[in-house]
């Protein structure tokens, strides 16, 4: 089992070094706090985004609804009125087939029309036709003379379809007000069968715009009442040049109609190209449809709003967020340089320190360790040898008749020559245990770790022989040269010795060598 080297006991005594921050992953830290800047701007916008993408389906949907239910009701609407007519009519025809057509009649059933029309508001004419078209009785009161409907679509259909159920005819502008109207129309029949006229209940458009136009529909939306055949029976806004144009192409009859009698989308209109929001539904019994919309770009201009503002807060908060994680990054990176140049500082702060405490332990001429490291060193292996009990030994070596080399070679070469007897003194301690020392002047001393008086003898002499045979001329020195002279002295573990004890022990047994003569190791009693 070696001994820790004096090098390694220095280490052990070093001063302690101020408190310095531990190194961290500095980099890694920013590089923490960027992403998760990141990802906090990053979940901002996709929580905005979303809840923005959420709020226009809302609306999308809570139009449609809108338009479902109004073109529900509309529709309803739409069947009454008509209803009301159309069961004028079916009773009309049912008399007129009963009783004959005889022209004694005529001023009867004018009378009973004209009552009829007076009780129902939408209704504008009641009308019969005879198989030519010729007028037989209406509820105006005023037949134009030589007047004639057998050109009318209405006539016409009913002449050319043998079916009996009520006929809805275009739009058409009354011949005989001037008004824009709607027809709803039954076939007369004689009693074989063969075409005998045609009823005919016309309807004010007017009566369904009102209502239509009291509907807030925003400044682009639609309402319209379509045919089976796809050509517009009323439409708000009205227009006169819509009555009568054909959808055909239009989405409610290629895409929707297709699907169901009812329903919502969101489509161009084959009309205007305007995009909406639009519900449709089909009125039961009539071949008819209402279908109404909404603009979009109106339904979705207070969601447009609402997400213009809140992604204006948003932004805000994100540059203000910006900011701040730009100036905590900055702020960090400036604490990382800093930290980084404080533990350069430090490292080289504990570099010094150490060429400092080399420094301080270390004897300037000759390189050994000097008089402060000697007695800590001692200190310590004495307690060392006291615990394990062992052996421990001192030299203390001093050159004879220095003071005379001095006088005589100079200063200088009596520190050269110190100098080469230190070498030759650490060139005879083999173990990395022991320790020179120079203990002053031209005195030094080396202490033996683990080496009891004998080994520390052998050692002795082997200096002593060494600096002798070195031949360093002394004219005043023993035997012309320079010499040595040690004493010896053994540590006894089991003793109470103090440093002091030995030092003295060991300078006497010097004392005694000097005495007899010089170039000598005494060993102490
Ligand atoms: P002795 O044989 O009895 O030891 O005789 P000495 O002349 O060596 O006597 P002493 O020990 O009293 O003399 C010590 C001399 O060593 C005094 C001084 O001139 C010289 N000396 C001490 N330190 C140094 C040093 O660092 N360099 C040099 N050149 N001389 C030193
Ligand atoms: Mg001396
Ligand atoms: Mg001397």
């Amino acid at each position: 089992m070696g001994h820790p080297s004096v090098k390694d006991r220095i280490e052990h005594t070093r001063f302690a070094t101020p408190w310095v921050p531990e190194p961290v992953e500095t980099t890694l830290k920013v590089r923490y706090a960027v992403s998760l800047l990141i990802a906090v701007c990053l979940s901002l916008m996709a929580i905005v985004i979303g809840e923005s993408w959420n709020s226009r389906q809302y609306h999308l949907r809570d139009s449609e609804v809108a338009m479902s239910n109004l073109a529900q009701t509309l529709a309803s609407q739409a069947h009454a009125s008509i209803k009301q007519a159309d069961t004028l009519l079916f009773s009309l025809v049912d008399r007129l087939e009963i009783d004959g057509m005889q022209p004694e009649k005529f001023p009867r059933l004018q009378r009973l029309l004209q009552a009829q029309r007076s009780e129902l508001v939408q209704i504008h004419g009641l009308f019969v036709f005879d198989e030519e078209g010729r007028w037989l009785a209406n509820a105006i009161n005023v037949i134009p003379p030589n007047a004639n409907n057998s050109d009318r679509e209405y006539f016409i259909y009913h002449r050319d379809h043998p079916d009996r159920g009520p006929h809805i005819g275009p739009s058409i502008k009354s011949r005989s007000t001037g008004e824009w109207i709607m027809t709803v129309s039954r076939r007369i029949n004689h009693p074989d069968g063969r075409f005998a006229g045609v009823v005919v209940a016309s309807i004010y458009l007017k009566h369904f715009l009102d209502l239509y136009n009291s509907i807030d529909m925003g400044n682009n939306g639609v309402i319209n009442l379509i045919s089976d055949d796809a050509t517009i029976v009323v439409r708000r806004p009205f227009n006169e040049a819509d009555i009568g144009t054909s959808v055909a192409k239009g989405p409610l009859f290629t895409q929707l109609l297709p699907k169901g009698d009812s329903g919502t989308a969101t489509v161009r209109s084959f009309v205007d190209g305007v995009m909406r929001v639009v519900g449709f539904r089909r009125v039961e019994g009539y071949p008819l449809v209402v279908f109404a919309g909404l603009d979009k770009d109106e339904v979705l201009a207070s969601w447009r709003q609402e997400s213009i503002f809140s992604a204006g807060i948003v932004l805000l908060l994100l540059g203000f967020l910006g900011a701040l994680g730009y100036r905590l990054i900055r702020l960090m990176k400036q604490q990382n340089h800093i930290q980084n140049n404080l533990l350069e500082t430090q490292d080289k702060l504990i570099e010094v320190n150490r060429s400092l405490e080399l420094l301080a332990l270390e004897d300037a001429l000759t390189g050994l360790s000097n008089r402060r490291q000697f007695d800590l060193f001692i200190l310590a292996e004495m307690g060392r040898a006291r615990r394990s009990q062992t052996h421990l030994a001192l030299l203390m070596i001093d050159v004879d008749h220095f003071k005379s080399f001095n006088d005589h070679y100079g200063h200088l070469a009596g520190d050269e020559c110190l100098r080469k007897i230190s070498t030759i003194i650490t060139e005879n301690i083999k173990r990395p245990g022991d320790l020179a020392a120079r203990f002053g002047g031209e005195e030094f001393t080396v202490v033996l770790p683990g080496t009891d008086y004998v080994g520390a003898f052998l050692v002795a002499e082997n200096i002593r022989r060494a600096v002798q045979q070195a031949g360093i001329e002394h004219v005043g020195g023993v035997e012309g040269v320079v010499t040595v002279s040690v004493g010896v002295c053994a540590y006894d573990p089991a003793s109470q010795a103090q440093p002091d004890d030995i030092v003295g022990a060991a300078d006497k047994a010097l004392y005694v060598a000097k005495a007899s003569g010089r170039n000598m190791s005494v060993i102490a009693n």
